[in-house]
C-alpha cells in the first residue's frame, strides 16, 4: 500500500483526474486484471514440448478439489497428448480454459 500512496503522491492535478476518470470508467480494473493473467501465465511451459507459453494458451485443471493441478499447453496438438497419456480415465474432473488477452 505505501507504494501505491507513493504512486498517488506523485501525481499532478491534471495526471490525477486522469487516473480518477480511468478508475470511474473501469480501465484501471481491465488494467490490473490484465496484468493479473500475464503474471498467472509468465514463465509458464508447455506441459509437453516445454515451450514458453503466451497468453493464449490452453489451461487444463484436473483432479480432485484436495489435489487439484494445472496445466498450460502451446497448442491443442500438446494438450489432447497430455491428456491420452496422463489423465487416468477414472478422473472425471476435467476442466479446459482458453487463456485469453484481458479477460
Ligand atoms: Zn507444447
Amino acid at each position: 500500500m505505501n507504494n501505491f500512496n507513493k504512486f498517488l503522491e506523485e501525481l499532478n492535478n491534471d495526471e490525477l483526474e486522469l487516473f480518477e476518470k480511468d478508475l470511474k470508467d473501469g480501465y484501471v480494473q481491465k488494467y490490473i486484471d490484465r496484468k493479473k493473467e500475464y503474471l498467472r501465465l509468465k514463465d509458464k511451459s508447455c506441459a509437453v514440448c516445454g515451450n514458453i507459453v503466451d497468453e493464449e494458451c490452453f489451461v487444463l485443471t484436473f483432479g480432485e478439489p484436495s489435489i487439484r493441478k494445472r496445466a498450460h499447453f502451446c497448442g491443442y496438438d500438446c494438450m489432447q497428448y497430455f491428456i491420452e497419456k496422463n489423465i487416468r480415465k477414472d478422473i472425471k474432473s476435467i476442466k479446459i480454459e482458453k487463456a485469453s488477452k484481458g479477460q
